[in-house]
């Protein structure tokens, strides 16, 4: 049997050495958003499994602590060419039960894996201090330990790679972790926890609870084991989450929603723009969080922007996203789709101008037209709400500082776009833009290498790059009287 066909029969979730079923017995089905076919069907665990596989993680912490770095990045690296071995299978997985198209599956999971590369390389470099002492006769000393048990709770618009970038640092520093995957995506994170133990990673150290999210963010943030919790999501379920964390301490990572603005400037290469706008607003058909959600154009260049604009959104091409060719999969449901269809009906009836698309596709279910809106205004919704699919509004403006004002306008600051020539303004903007991310003149940012996260209502903490190590890590001074 392949991977594929093991993870979408084995209806069970992973609690220490053991693949279960809910003690209630009880399923999920998990469906394919580009037919309504369901796919499978994942246990629908809840509080007692999940402090199960709470139990079982802090059962192996000493024994992974205890390695040295070198020890746990070969597992970790192990790990990763696994999934890169089987990059096909994983990618179609993730197509079948997310619907984005194959090849941004496959790019996913090369991006996932990158990220648990560079933290298996990271791992040695986790350096401690020596600090020169007040008073003679001390040794000060500043070492970073592992926080203990971390819990992971991840959304469906990135289903592996969002597990990666957390998974990573918390192996490579020695802690365990209990991974609650979307109810709409828990295959990819099922075959990437298969695949971690045929790497070698020892029992308990990876858990995944697949189930009832309230139950089982509930264990996750209530068990004083836990010491950490890291989920990325929408804000409205991070500030619940972080309300539940409060009750025993715990550290928190929060990659939260976005309203990303793209700004675009008389005097920028406008065929750079119009390509970096499409990449940043259309990939995942708009659902991701550091996707554009406002374009705002200036004065001079705005006609030909929308025209080029639209010219290249109307050639992207719908469809399943196991179709050769097909750029824009499905929305993840049809709760997706209302939402669009909403923003633009407010957008309309506000005096709004659809350029390109603008309804629900011909191919029915949770399929969309890539739409772009002319004549945006700050009173229509998508002003401030995350639309979280194929909308792009484009607001007109004349002064630079009238369009960084309207950009900050937002209670979330995680990824802004900004296209220019002028070297000064590329700096002055992105210096006033209160975002954890800025793109000059590019729509693509993130990558392993950088630190990626979000100020304001966007988030806490940093995930990636060097700094990533942080969130995982307490650190810890001892001072030493030397006789
Ligand atoms: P989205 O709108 O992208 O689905 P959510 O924030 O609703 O974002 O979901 C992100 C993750 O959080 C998913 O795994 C979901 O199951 C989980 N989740 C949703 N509500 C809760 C909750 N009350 N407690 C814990 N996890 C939750």
């Amino acid at each position: 049997m392949s991977l594929l066909e093991r993870v979408l029969s084995r209806n069970a979730c992973l609690v220490g050495s053991e693949w279960i079923a809910a003690d209630s017995g009880d399923t999920i089905k998990v469906d394919n958003p580009a037919t309504g076919e369901i796919i499978g069907t994942v246990p629908k665990c809840g509080k007692a499994e999940t402090a199960r596989a709470i139990e079982a993680a802090a059962a192996a912490f000493a024994g992974w602590r205890a390695r040295t770095a070198i020890q746990r990045a070969d597992v970790i690296l192990r790990w990763r060419d696994l999934i890169m071995e089987h990059q096909d299978e994983l990618a179609e997985l993730m197509t079948l039960e997310q619907g984005k198209p194959l090849p941004e599956a496959s790019g996913e999971i090369a991006y996932g894996a990158g990220y648990l590369r560079w933290f298996a390389e990271e791992a040695r470099r986790v350096y401690g201090e020596i600090v020169p002492p007040p008073v003679p006769g001390r040794t000060l000393l500043v070492t970073k330990a592992p926080v203990g048990v971390v819990g992971i709770i991840t959304p469906w618009n990135f289903p592996m790679a969002m597990i990666a970038r957390k998974i990573g640092p918390a192996l490579a520093v020695g802690c365990p972790s209990v991974i609650k995957p979307a109810s709409q995506t828990p295959f990819s994170a099922l075959a990437m926890a298969e695949l971690a133990l045929e790497a070698g990673v020892p029992e308990g150290i990876i858990n995944v609870v697949t189930g009832d999210a309230r139950a089982i963010g509930g264990e996750l943030t209530a068990n004083p084991t836990v010491r950490k919790v890291s989920f990325t999501g929408s804000t409205s379920v991070g500030k619940v989450l972080l309300e539940q964390c409060a009750g025993t301490v715990k550290k928190v990572s929060m990659e939260l929603g976005g309203n990303a603005p793209f700004l675009i400037f008389d005097d920028a290469n406008l065929d750079r723009a119009v390509a970096g706008a499409v990449a940043s607003k259309y990939r995942n058909s708009g659902q991701t969080c550091v996707c554009t959600n406002r374009f705002y154009v200036q004065d001079g260049v705005y006609d030909e922007f929308v025209e080029k604009f639209s010219k290249a959104v109307a050639e992207l091409k719908v469809g399943n996203g196991m179709d050769e060719g097909v750029t824009q999969g499905p929305l993840i449901d049809g709760k997706a789709v209302a939402h669009v269809e909403s923003q633009i009906g407010d957008a309309l009836s506000k005096g709004g101008r659809v350029v390109v698309g603008g309804k629900r596709h011909e191919l029915g279910g949770n399929f969309f037209e890539p739409t772009v809106l002319a004549d945006a205004t700050r009173e229509m919704c998508f002003a401030k709400d995350e639309t979280f699919g194929p909308l792009a509004p484009v607001f007109r403006f004349t002064e630079e500082e009238e369009a960084v004002a309207q950009a900050n306008d937002t209670n979330y600051g995680l990824a802004a776009y900004l296209y220019t020539r002028s070297i000064g303004r590329a700096f002055r903007v992105s210096e006033t833009l209160e975002y954890g991310l800025v793109g000059v003149n590019e729509g693509l940012l993130s990558s392993c290498e950088a630190p990626f996260g979000g100020v304001k209502e966007s988030g806490l903490g940093r995930e990636g790059s060097s700094h990533g190590i942080d969130d995982y890590v307490e650190l810890k001074y001892t001072c030493m009287s030397l006789e």
